[in-house]
């Protein structure tokens, strides 16, 4: 009994010490304090604050198209060349030749100017920045010459090649999603001027005929025919 009144002995002591400390401190505290008033009133201001706005973060290299080629009339130069070797067709005939090359020959002249038809190269540039990856236009225009050496079936002595109205390409890293760009071609004719502002005429439809020999059945427009070959169709 005698040893618990003295541990209650000591606790009460050491709680005695702890409290006198603590007002000793506040005693010292509040003599050694200083005031100072506040002048400045709630709404005072030292310059407007404006609404902060929001600032876009820059592009890293790999998000901007700057390092993709801006596609030009010279993309479509013929591809003839007469390092190319003669090509016998028929007994009896004499073998195709190609022609001298770009260096020998120019573009076709549209509306007095020397290139090809603008809206493909537009298309193009559209179906570059929209993918973010290269165009590789494998035939623009072919000079009549380099267009029977390319191909001399009956077929393919109109075409449109060699008016520089017709273009083949691929795009690097899609060869084998070529309907993503039939679908990027589409659009271009919904958000492009003046095309976008009629969009009933320049909707596209498919091409019914039974004259093409692509699996894929084609797609026109009033300005556009698109066909797609795919990997076994002898792409260009
Ligand atoms: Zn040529």
């Amino acid at each position: 009994m005698r040893r618990y009144v003295f541990l209650l002995f000591v606790a009460v002591i050491f709680v005695q010490c702890s409290r006198f400390e603590k007002s000793e401190k506040e005693k010292i505290r509040k003599l050694n304090q200083k005031t100072e008033s506040i002048y400045r009133q709630s709404n005072d201001s030292f310059y407007p604050l404006k609404t902060p706005a929001h600032t876009p973060r820059t592009s890293y290299p790999w998000e901007v198209h700057i390092h993709l080629p801006k596609i030009t009339k010279e993309f479509f130069r013929c591809k003839g060349s007469r390092t190319h070797p003669a090509l016998s067709v028929l007994e009896g005939e004499l073998p195709l030749l190609d022609c001298e090359g770009s260096s020998s020959h120019g573009l076709p002249i549209i509306h007095g100017k020397e290139g090809v038809y603008p809206l493909l190269i537009e298309l193009l540039n559209y179906i570059q920045s929209k993918t973010g990856r290269r165009v590789i236009v494998t035939c623009g225009h072919r000079c009549p010459i380099h267009n029977s050496y390319a191909d001399s079936s009956k077929e393919n002595k109109t075409s449109k090649h060699q008016i520089g109205a017709e273009v083949d390409f691929y795009v690097q890293g899609m060869e084998e999603r070529p309907l993503e760009i039939v679908g990027l071609a589409m659009q271009f004719f919904q958000e492009t001027p003046p095309y976008s502002q009629d969009p009933e005429k320049f909707s596209f439809k498919l091409y019914e005929k039974g004259d093409v020999r692509t699996r894929i059945k084609p797609w026109l427009n009033k300005e556009l025919f698109i066909k797609v070959f795919s990997a076994d169709e002898g792409r260009d």
